[in-house]
């Protein structure tokens, strides 16, 4: 067969296992947080290079159509192959640490710097020397030894019912555990790593007893125990089961957006508050992606992503979750600039990981399921 029209073959089959697994998916981050029965990780292609320029193989928990039109456009300019292996996160976390020295995966991408962290410390990751990666990624959202490098960036913020909460009832988020909070606060399981990497934000910024004062206070004033993903805490407080929500901003965005009228009338039901402008900032963390420590295509895969971080991928990549970009040229979506700027906090991610232990155990203490 000759060499085009095996490239032809390849990439068609591409198209078409891409086209399989694009149709129904599940709107959330694969970040294992997801309530529905488990699906087997997506093997999408392990395809030789059909160009000198080679491949580069990539697991990744994020699944999102854009995405694909991405790494579409990255083998378009550099002839280099992207192969894809879909999943969540944790699974394909656990996969590169039982695959090790053999593993095909070069890159990983995975929401929550507490995730890249956690890689970095099972020491699947390696050190990247990038200038073009060190200017466009601000520090505070890489690692310290450049390991991870995020790429999109989210807020954890307070999204309240428009129709029952004035947002000027609202500061921060200590006021939650507040007397006129009780049974009105809706939020997630612990076992999840945006509640653990808020707690361990807080932990930094407010010190350990403060931080579990909090997730005590958080426990005595939630309006039901703890269930469901972030957009089922948004679906509650439409629902009248609670009043305010503590959830990411992508997740209000990807409601109002939704082509389901259901879904956008209950994101347009909700606001989006910042918590402790006058304080220490609102929480955010990262999605983001690191080159395994055993990568057979290190160099490309150091120009995929430097590729996703360039002005030109940036608004595209974050446009397709509803994030922010974290290249400081791009300007966010209309709709995440009409929430308005606001103030961060000011911590290097990297913290969130070595907090995320005593994070956990704060949680347990305060019987936060
Ligand atoms: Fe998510």
């Amino acid at each position: 067969m000759s060499k085009a029209l095996k490239g032809f073959l390849i990439g068609f089959m591409l198209i078409f296992v891409l086209a399989a697994c694009g149709g129904n998916e599940e709107p959330e981050e694969q970040t294992g947080e997801v309530e529905e029965p488990k699906a087997e990780t997506e093997e999408v292609v392990e395809e030789e290079a059909t160009e000198e320029a080679g491949v580069v193989n990539l697991y990744t928990s994020r699944h999102y159509d854009t995405d694909r039109e991405l790494y579409d456009l990255f083998t378009e300019q550099t002839g280099i192959v992207v192969n894809v292996v879909e999943g969540k996160g944790d699974e394909l976390m656990e996969r590169l640490d039982r695959e090790g020295e053999a593993t095909e995966a070069d890159v990983f991408i995975t929401a929550d710097a507490g995730n890249l962290a956690r890689l970095k410390e099972k020491e699947l990751t390696q050190a990247v020397e990038s200038e073009t990666l060190t200017t466009n990624i601000p520090e505070k959202l890489r690692d310290i030894d450049n390991e991870w490098f995020g790429l999109t960036k989210r807020a954890r913020v307070i999204v309240y019912a428009k129709d029952r909460v004035d947002p000027s009832e609202l500061s921060t988020y200590e006021a939650l555990t507040e007397e006129e909070w009780a049974d009105r606060v809706l939020i997630r399981s612990s076992e999840n790593i945006y509640n653990q990497s808020l707690l361990a934000s807080f932990i930094e910024l407010n010190g350990e007893e403060a931080a579990k004062e909090w997730a005590a206070g958080i426990v005595d004033n939630m309006a039901r125990e703890p269930q469901g993903g972030d957009t089922d805490q948004i679906t509650a407080v439409v629902a009248e089961e609670g009043d305010v929500a503590i959830s990411n901003t992508y997740y209000v965005g990807r409601l109002i957006n939704s082509e389901n009228p259901e879904e956008a009338a209950v994101g347009e039901a909700v606001g989006v508050f910042f918590p402790n402008q006058d304080t220490n900032g609102t929480h955010i963390n990262i999605s983001g992606a690191a080159v395994t420590k055993h990568a057979k295509n290190a160099a490309n895969a150091i120009k995929f992503i430097e590729y996703l971080s360039s002005a030109d991928a940036q608004f595209k990549f974050a446009e397709g979750n509803n994030e922010y970009p974290v290249n400081p040229e791009v300007e966010p979506t209309e709709l995440l600039k009409s929430w308005g700027d606001f103030k961060e906090q000011d911590i290097d991610l990297t913290i969130l990981g070595e907090n995320n232990a005593r994070a956990l155990q704060i949680f347990n203490e305060v019987g936060w399921k």
